[in-house]
């Protein structure tokens, strides 16, 4: 039996994450729980699977969700701290980070310090730190087996190539709802059709970064930590399919990749499962359902984010730190419908040229920065210059 803790569970990969669990009530069992705001479905999932601990971290929430289980032995608590005591909880196996954005940090460091396995799916948390949370997990012991479903597949490509050095990998990216168009037409675009993606149904702030390959951007630097690359040693390929999940080119030019239909449970699947495979009764790929799987090369002039994240991984310090924060900042001035879709790389560039550069930070460093870009980039919004 493996003990979980969710950080997120009422997102989209945290529901699936209890779909997964409920599947398997053999295998795992809840032992905590938190969400930001969603009462409702927070208190449900806490009657229906009995953590012993569910923690809102929006503390006016905290009545409502006490409330709203009264009468049941789980503990209630509300806030930051209490989120970083969920993912500390006693007799735990496994912690999975499925909450959004910077605030994974302080409780995925938290868990890790408590010598908690982590499930990441949480990116952020290594973009803006990721020296600070390899080094941790090395220095505890614990492992940080990803989520995210491009760095499951290189991780799924490299078990038993221990010895064996990799050349480069390759992230496969869908290309989202805007593949192949251009500067113009994306001057004009709405919310609603930044959220439609073609292939996977996330939360809002990682559909827009899909939407303008911000995610991919992502996805790179956590890739560097993950698996300990080089900028140079990790490619980015467009394959509208979704169906290879990423590759690995080791150095006799040998090539994996993994393959699986474009659903995050399976990923999840792993990961929980992780060293293990178990079956599932997910639906299978057809080869007969995708008689072509297409790759192209990414439009990194219309979508400049992509090499603004590369630069920031070159730089490194507290740059990867600054291009998330003004970016966690611009997408949800996107969403409001205060900035145009082009206008986020934008504002990021300029985070990226005026915030103080610190090339070796401390945990304190990287929360300033995360802190003060967020100010900076949303004066820049509200001024309108950009
Ligand atoms: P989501 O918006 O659907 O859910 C986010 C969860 O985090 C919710 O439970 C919410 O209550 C909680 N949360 C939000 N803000 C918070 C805050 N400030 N403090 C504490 N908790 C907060 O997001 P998602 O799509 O499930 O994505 C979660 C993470 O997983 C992100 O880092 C994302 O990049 C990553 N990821 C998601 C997918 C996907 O398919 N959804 C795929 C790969 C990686
Ligand atoms: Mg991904």
């Amino acid at each position: 039996m493996k003990y979980i803790s969710i950080l997120g569970s009422t997102g989209s990969i945290g529901t699936q994450t209890l779909e997964v669990i409920e599947a398997n009530p053999d295998l795992y069992r809840v032992k905590a729980l938190t969400a930001h705001s969603n009462v409702a479905l927070l208190a449900g999932q806490a009657l229906k699977f009995q953590p012993e601990l569910v923690v809102i971290s929006d503390e006016d929430k905290f009545a409502e969700l006490k409330a709203a289980l009264q009468g049941s032995p789980v503990k209630v608590l509300a806030g930051e701290e209490a989120l970083c005591e969920a993912a500390c909880a006693e007799r735990t196996d496994l912690v999975l980070t499925a909450l959004v954005g910077s605030a994974g940090l302080k409780p995925t460091i938290a868990a890790i310090r408590s010598g908690k396995d982590i499930a990441l799916a949480n990116k952020e948390t290594l973009v803006v730190a990721g020296d600070l949370v390899t080094a941790l997990a090395k220095e505890y012991g614990v492992r940080v087996i990803p989520v995210d479903s491009e760095h499951s597949a290189i991780f799924q490509c490299l078990v038993g190539e221990a010895d064996n050095a990799v050349e480069k990998i390759f992230l496969t990216a869908s290309g989202g709802p805007f593949r192949g168009k251009g500067r113009a037409y994306l001057e004009n675009v709405t919310k609603a059709e930044a959220l439609k993606h073609p292939n996977w149904n996330m939360g809002a702030k990682i559909t827009i970064d899909s939407a303008s390959l911000m995610n991919k951007g992502l996805e790179v630097i956590e890739a560097k930590w993950l698996f300990g690359l080089e900028a140079d040693q990790i490619d980015v390929v467009v394959h509208p399919q979704s169906i290879i999940h990423s590759m690995v080119q080791f150095t006799d030019g040998s090539m994996k990749a993994q393959m699986g239909l474009p659903d995050m449970k399976l990923p999840i699947h792993y990961a929980l499962a992780y060293p293990k495979r178990i079956s599932s009764n997910f639906k299978r790929f057809s080869f007969m359902d995708y008689p072509e799987l297409t790759f192209a090369q990414a439009d990194r002039e219309t979508f400049r984010n992509l090499d603004l994240a590369f630069r920031a991984l070159r730089l490194g310090g507290n740059m990867p730190c600054i291009v998330n924060a003004a970016n966690e900042l611009v997408v949800a001035a996107f969403l409001n419908g205060q900035i145009g879709f082009l206008q986020m790389s934008d504002v990021i560039e300029q985070c990226m040229e005026e915030m103080d550069f610190i090339a070796s930070p401390s945990l304190d460093n990287y929360l300033e920065t995360d802190r003060q870009t967020r100010i900076f980039a949303g004066e820049l919004v509200t001024k309108q210059v950009y």
